[in-house]
């Protein structure tokens, strides 16, 4: 037991386990690469609209500073504890190794439903998180970004709250901010163009055509929804959807432009049709070419693996697969699993893009920021197929021991201090 400890933590401990066994990582270093380097828990005292004190609960993980300043989200949600936060670090760590970037992992959250808060509610907490986290941030300690519950706005939030503290502009201090306040071109759609482009790429190696391919999406926020979009706009036929309001599926196909122009409204699935609705407990299950968890962590356990219909498994979401459900994948090589920290490495590869065109103050057009970002997950996705290839091991194990394999390298060769 430790502070962490948890379902998402021993989720992720597990995993870097079997990691370790296949890498033949010695035990007396593995609690070195695993445990997070700094933790920190905040209270976030805040003004409700009615007059009444809320106080709210915020965590940032820094799980490692051995490659650059730590990178990762902030999530705002009712689920977020510091295991959760602390696994989602981790997650983080892997990612940018694989991609190359020069970063560690971070993470960071608030346990709060961000829609109970009124718009001045979200403003008030999210200045007084960041305003909380100064002494442990910077351009070059920490760098934070969206997640699941957190956008553009609230990036801005960030970046003014950060700023207003250093007398100075600090663009660099967070990413995915929006265009306007030294944002990039790209970021918001970059997560969902990275996965449609990815799971282009798969179809490719197994000979399947994206035109006429089904689709099934959970998760339409700004990962699913852009997931969706890019699927259709490459031929893809988007069969069912899903968020935490509502599901919709349509053996003939939804209307995807339709569902984004309710969701831009609605800011939620739900409202969109009656005659289209469906039991989001059997989404999953539906026969399709492409499933996209792009929504919470752990909703593929063993069970519902051996029940999956579909030729692609691409991973939008963090720790959508549990390692029973993995074992389960492992008994059936007919599903191409394209693992989380590649599928969805397409976010912060653009924040690295973000983060570097700020130090610079020199910007790019959107078109070389979607090159490079293709370039970068056409790189990662050859790493990680070789190596898969090579050593007889799923798309996950050869993902993840790149990844850690790059972390142990460099903490190797560095030392320990003092
Ligand atoms: N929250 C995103 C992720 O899980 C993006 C992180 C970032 O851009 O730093 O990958």
């Amino acid at each position: 037991m430790n502070i962490y400890s948890g379902p998402v933590f021993d989720m992720a401990r597990t995993q870097f386990h079997s990691i370790a066994d296949h890498l033949d990582i010695p035990a007396d270093e593995r609690d070195r690469l695993l445990y997070p380097k700094r933790a920190i828990a905040v209270s976030c005292p805040v003004h409700r609209d009615d007059g009444r004190l809320a106080v709210y609960q915020g965590f940032r993980v820094q799980h490692h500073l051995t490659l650059g300043p730590t990178k990762g989200g902030t999530r705002f949600a009712p689920s977020v504890d510091i295991g959760e936060v602390a696994a989602l670090a981790v997650w983080m760590s892997w990612k940018c190794a694989l991609a190359g970037l020069p970063y560690g992992g971070a993470k960071g959250g608030v346990t709060v439903d961000p829609y109970s808060l009124s718009l001045r509610e979200l403003e008030g907490l999210s200045r007084r998180y960041m305003q909380e986290m100064i002494p442990f941030v910077g351009p070059h300690t920490d760098v934070m970004a969206p997640d699941m519950g957190t956008n553009e706005q609230v990036m801005a939030w960030f970046m003014d709250t950060y700023s207003m503290y250093q007398g100075q502009t600090v663009t660099e201090i967070v990413t995915g901010k929006p265009v306007a306040t030294g944002g990039t071109l790209g970021r918001r759609e970059a997560t969902g163009r990275g996965v449609a482009y990815l799971v282009e790429r798969a179809m490719d190696r197994l000979g399947l055509p994206m035109t006429g391919a089904t689709a099934i999406v959970q998760g339409f926020g700004n990962v699913g929804s852009v997931t969706a979009a890019a699927l259709a706009a490459r031929g893809a036929k988007v069969l069912g959807v899903a968020d935490h309001t509502a599901c919709y599926f349509d053996p003939k196909g939804l209307d995807v432009p339709a569902l984004l122009r309710h969701a831009a409204v609605a800011g939620k699935l739900a409202g969109f049709s009656n005659e289209l609705a469906f039991d989001p407990a059997a989404l999953l299950e539906q026969p399709c070419d492409i499933l996209v968890p792009a929504a919470m962590e752990r909703v593929i356990d063993g069970a519902t693996a051996q029940r999956l219909q579909c030729r692609v498994l691409a991973e939008g979401a963090n720790g959508p697969t549990t390692p029973d459900a993995d074992a389960v994948l492992q008994l059936r090589p007919e599903i191409f699993v394209i693992p989380d920290i590649l599928c969805n490495a397409g976010g912060v590869i653009v924040s690295y893009f973000e983060w570097i065109q700020d130090l610079q103050q020199f910007f790019w057009d959107e078109a070389e920021v979607n090159d490079r970002l293709y370039r970068a997950l056409q790189r990662a996705f050859v790493q990680v197929l070789d190596r898969a290839a090579r050593e007889k091991v799923s798309n996950r194990t050869a993902a993840m021991a790149i990844g850690v394999a790059k972390v142990r390298d460099a903490k190797r060769v560095r030392g320990l201090f003092p």
